[in-house]
């Protein structure tokens, strides 16, 4: 817990500091209402979040003084009563072999970084793990994909930059299924630039994979940095809609004030929330906890 408080410190200061400025010694009006739907609007946590808020927050209360902890408490109650039903577990499964795991998002979300910290914790529960390295556009992403495989003990299926990424996919699982890989993670390349090839791409590399497991990929895992704000909202809106995402992370939620995306994400997708980045080591991926992530963005 005191890492996730540490790392979602930046959004919760910015609001819970405005929170208190706004209350303190002032009298509930139209004025500080409107300030605080400003707050809690530009700490990305959505419109539908912010009027219930102000609306639980006024109700009964119009024309007195309210102690800003009670606003906190509002706020985190609120909060965790729209997280609470998409706080999902991850679990890696032993019933498919190789269990193979999609990973999509765009460009710099945190794939790659994520991939290899669920890597090392399928290791660590004792399951053989393989990487496939089919963001085939940068070569960092590729090398980077080695350096963890290497860290962890992983075999990682690479080609050279601009390989058929689908092509590497579908010997990837086949190379699983030989030397009994128990969970295959299969990096994808994120180019937003252009939704339609992007659409292309994704579903391709999904058909190759079905092609070797009809029923796999067995979880598509969206990952989403926090810091993008609004731009984390028009992501998930694409790659729900394209990859048939069945899970979600959301990175560098340590080094944003506007964590409150996840909920207006959540609120809006509705999508399972697996586990969280922040910061960039293993042990920096927390599973998600509702709970937790609303106390510590109340402060
Ligand atoms: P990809 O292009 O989606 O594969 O993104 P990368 O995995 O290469 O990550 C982009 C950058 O974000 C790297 O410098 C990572 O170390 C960093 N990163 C990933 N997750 C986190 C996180 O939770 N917190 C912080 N602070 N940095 C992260």
């Amino acid at each position: 817990f005191s890492r996730l408080s540490e790392g979602l410190s930046k959004s919760s200061r910015s609001i819970t500091g405005s929170i208190t400025s706004i209350f303190t010694k002032k009298k509930l009006d139209k004025a500080t209402l409107q300030d605080l739907e400003d707050v809690l609007l530009q700490a990305d946590l959505g419109l539908p979040m912010a009027e219930r808020i102000v609306r639980e927050v006024s109700s009964g209360r119009y024309d007195k003084e309210i102690d800003p902890e009670e606003v906190k408490r509002i706020l985190a109650s609120e909060v965790s009563k729209v997280l609470k039903p998409v706080e999902v577990p991850f679990s890696f499964s032993a019933a498919q072999k190789p269990f193979i795991i999609l990973v999509v998002g765009v460009n710099g979300a945190g794939k790659t970084t994520t991939i290899g910290k669920l890597g090392a914790i399928a290791r660590g529960e004792g399951y053989k793990v393989m990487f496939a390295a089919c963001d085939t556009f940068r070569a960092a992403a590729i090398e980077q994909l080695n350096v963890w495989g290497g860290r962890i003990g992983a075999k990682v299926m690479s080609r050279p930059t601009g390989a058929d990424a689908s092509g590497l996919a579908f010997d990837a699982i086949a190379e699983a299924k030989a030397d009994g890989t128990d969970i295959l993670f299969i990096d994808t390349a994120g180019r937003l630039q252009n939704k339609q090839y992007l659409m292309d791409e994704l579903d391709k590399i999904v058909r190759v994979i079905k092609k070797q497991d009809e029923a796999a990929p067995h979880a598509v895992l969206l990952v989403l940095d926090a810091t993008t704000g609004q731009n984390a909202m028009a992501q998930a809106e694409i790659f729900t809609k394209v990859a048939g995402v069945t899970g979600l992370i959301m990175t560098k939620l340590d080094g944003t004030a506007r964590g409150g995306i996840l909920v207006a994400i959540a609120e809006k997708y509705k999508i399972p929330v697996h586990a969280i980045g922040v910061g960039e080591q293993v042990e920096d991926l927390q599973p998600f906890d509702a709970d937790g992530f609303a106390r510590a963005i109340a402060g």
